[in-house]
């Protein structure tokens, strides 16, 4: 569904309609439905609202931005990200096969390794940034699950490239888009099937909110993702889906900023001699930028970088006086993470190891401050630190 002839800045300030259907008084915000349950005119009539776990104005406006930034025919909103990508698992039946990225959000390869296990589904777990998928698909192989980038290894698989390989073996292919937004990136464009967000972070953008989507171009899995939210009662509630209505009305704007803060502090790490390794895709000659620069308009704004000890690591964290230590990212206050014993402390340490998440490894999520302040209270924290 193209946004009639619409920009994407015009998009996230309206979604696809040239103004949202809202109530008769011309409230420019649109309004918060905070109303359980609706009045019906009569007998076999509904005003397209019933009850507030199948369907609400608030949240519906929500979907309809969601869908129209990322080009698809429908967006489901969810209370979180894991809420969205749990009530997805849900379209896969006991003895299906999922190829999934090894480096994913902490989050979804517990779900996938305590919970989906439980119900049937197997998973190989494969570095899709490297691999060729095709040779990991099996009989009852349904679907491949991938981010890119990568939480949090930044590790950039090639869109198209898997979205073939799912062609051909009649396989969904799942993107979660939360790192890119579809302000940088929007893979149903390059041949993925369901785009999974956290909304909890760009698209609200202001760590106050949880959110979670489904994007697809697909009538019959929009079909089934809208009977799983009426049945498993997860649906983003009204005041939630206003707040992140509004972080999206300057998505572009804080992509755009926190981008070049997240340039800048790469930049900045590279120069450090305590600092082993960046990763971030928009520093040239990796795969990663290559790829990335291929699929999408921007590299984002989030970072991991390594450094030379663990003590060294410990000692940043603690004592950054501007910037908080706190999981998430997204947001317009930068975060620094460490995912070891936060996001990422629930993946079994063999697998941690593997993918690079070791004990010196440090995640940032670039904000939107002002980047002499940002590099000012990195620099102060590496300098206090006796090597
Ligand atoms: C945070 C995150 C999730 C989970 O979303 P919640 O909103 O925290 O439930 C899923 N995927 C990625 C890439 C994330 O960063």
């Amino acid at each position: 569904m193209e946004g009639n002839g619409f920009g994407f800045a015009t998009r996230c300030v309206y979604g696809n309609k040239e103004r949202p259907a809202a109530d008769i008084t011309g409230a420019i915000s649109f309004p918060i439905y905070q109303s359980a349950t609706f009045e019906h005119p009569e007998v076999g009539r509904s005003t397209g609202f019933d009850y507030s776990r199948l369907q609400n104005p608030t949240r519906a406006q929500v979907e309809k931005v969601v869908a129209a930034l990322e080009g698809g025919i429908d967006a489901l909103a969810f209370s979180s990200g894991m809420a969205a990508i749990t009530a997805l698992m849900e379209i896969f039946k006991p003895g299906d096969h999922i190829i999934a990225d090894a480096d994913l959000y902490g989050g979804s390869i517990r779900l996938f390794r305590n919970v989906c296990a439980k119900n049937g589904i197997t998973f190989s777990h494969v570095n899709c940034s490297k691999e060729n998928l095709e040779a990991f698909v099996k009989e009852n192989t349904k679907a491949i699950f991938i981010e890119t980038p990568t939480n949090p290894m930044m590790n950039v698989t090639d869109i198209r490239k898997a979205a073939e390989v799912a062609k051909r073996h009649d396989l969904l292919l799942i993107v979660d888009n939360t790192f890119l937004s579809p302000y940088f990136q929007k893979p149903l464009e390059l041949g993925a099937d369901i785009v999974v967000h956290s909304g909890t972070k760009f698209l609200g953008g202001h760590n106050d909110t949880l959110a979670g989507f489904i994007v697809t171009k697909s009538q019959e899995i929009s079909d089934k993702m809208r009977f799983l939210i009426k049945t498993v009662g997860s649906g983003l509630a009204p005041f939630d889906s206003w707040l992140i209505l509004r972080g999206i009305k300057t998505l572009p704007l804080r992509m755009e900023k926190a981008q070049a803060n997240a340039m800048a502090i790469a930049n900045w790490l590279l120069q450090r001699p305590e600092v082993k390794k960046v990763y971030y895709p928009g520093l040239p000659g990796t795969q990663a930028h290559e790829v990335c620069k291929a699929q999408a308009t921007g590299f984002g704004s989030m970072l991991t970088f390594e450094v030379e000890s663990k003590d060294l690591a410990l000692h940043v964290l603690k004592n950054t006086k501007l910037i908080p230590f706190a999981e998430s990212l997204g947001g317009v206050e930068t975060l620094l993470t460490y995912p070891v014993t936060q996001t990422h402390a629930d993946v079994p340490e063999e697998v941690r190891l593997v993918n690079g998440i070791t004990e010196r490894v440090l995640r940032l999520s670039a904000g939107i401050e002002d980047e002499k302040d940002l590099i000012g209270d990195l620099e102060q924290a590496f300098n206090g630190f006796a090597r």
